[in-house]
């Protein structure tokens, strides 16, 4: 994509269920506390989806969407410090936070009362450029390529954020076998855990994805495992999912729930949920999950399966996500 030194392009989102259309704007200059980037790639996340079908409230439109960026600093806003020209950073989902209410003043930023989210409340990384707040921002590695780094800034952070409210339990059933479990299942077996993969029925280049990974069993959703699961993450957005991940985990186990949205979640037999199986859901992410998490990726030896598509091409990225028509994760690239 050819830029002059004063445009940039975005795929634009005007309104929910309507493709995304290439617009060209100025390039923005970054305010106080804003760094300006130069977009390498953008990751394509379910989310993304959601924000298209207009299934989550209270959005910005116009919006570009977008919130796994990878890309170099070009420009630094006043009272920006810890940052120079031509670094590498990626900006997560989590955009901003108000720093003030009871949320973010215990630790729970996640929560936020008054957040701001990259490519839902404002623009995020389906573009050529994007400014974002510097404090949300992180330093990334130049030894991974920016692709192969951008799955982690959602599917990874969020994905490490269920992984520990999963509990320790040996055995962790995924169910949904994407973009964010085919990265937590690599640390998980790195820390000496077994998977249990948990697909659409009948998608066999899925579950042979997932054993190629290391998973010890891979099915469809609807199937029980071979043994009484420890907990569980479902990924996929299907409520139904939620009883049967139930019936899956053993007395005690937890059932977490990691997308933003889902499906209605079908009524059932209290037995299911009765001696102390849990069931939770896992909200954003915070600094500390990212910081945590972007030192463990190079530990646990993590490779992501990225399908690179032109930035122009962000609605068959979108389509082919939602069709399940790529392993691991798609990319948008500029
Ligand atoms: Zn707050
Ligand atoms: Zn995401």
């Amino acid at each position: 994509m050819t830029t002059t030194d004063s445009v940039m392009h975005a795929m634009v989102l005007d309104r929910p269920r309507t493709p995304l259309a290439m617009r060209e704007r100025p390039i923005p200059r970054p305010a106080a506390g804003e760094i300006l980037i130069e977009i390498a790639v953008c990751g394509v996340c379910r989310t993304d989806l959601h924000v298209v079908d207009g299934e989550l409230p209270d959005g910005k439109l116009p919006i570009v969407p977008g919130h796994e960026i990878v890309g170099r600093v070009a420009a630094l806003g006043p009272g920006v410090s810890g940052f120079v020209r031509g670094e590498r950073v990626g900006v997560p989902w989590l955009g901003a936070t108000c720093g003030v209410c009871p949320y973010c003043r215990s630790g729970r930023e996640n929560l936020c009362d008054r957040p701001l989210f990259t490519g839902y409340t404002r623009d995020g990384g389906y573009a050529t450029h994007t400014v974002a707040d510097a404090r949300f921002c992180f330093p990334l590695p130049e030894d991974v390529g920016a692709a192969e780094a951008a799955p982690l800034l959602c599917a990874g952070l969020i994905g490490w954020r269920c992984y520990r409210m999963a509990g320790e339990g040996a055995a962790l059933g995924l169910y949904g076998f994407g973009a964010a479990a085919h990265i937590l299942a690599q640390v998980a077996i790195w820390q000496g855990r077994r998977i249990f993969a948990f697909t659409r029925r009948g998608d066999e280049a899925s579950q042979n994805f997932a054993r190629g990974l290391g998973a010890v069993w891979a099915g469809d959703s609807e199937t029980m495992p071979p043994e009484p699961l420890d907990s569980a993450i479902i990924f996929a957005p299907v409520g139904a999912l939620v009883p049967a991940a139930l019936r899956a985990v053993k007395k005690g186990g937890r059932v977490v729930c990691g997308g933003i949205h889902m499906s209605d979640i079908p009524s059932f037999p209290y037995r299911i949920l009765w001696e102390e199986r849990q069931l939770v859901s896992v909200a954003n992410l915070t600094r500390e999950d990212a910081r945590e998490f972007l030192a463990v990726a190079p530990r646990a030896g993590i490779k992501t399966q990225v399908t690179r598509y032109p930035l122009a091409q962000a609605n068959a990225a979108l389509a082919d996500l939602r069709a399940g028509r790529f392993e691991g994760a798609a990319v948008l690239v500029p």
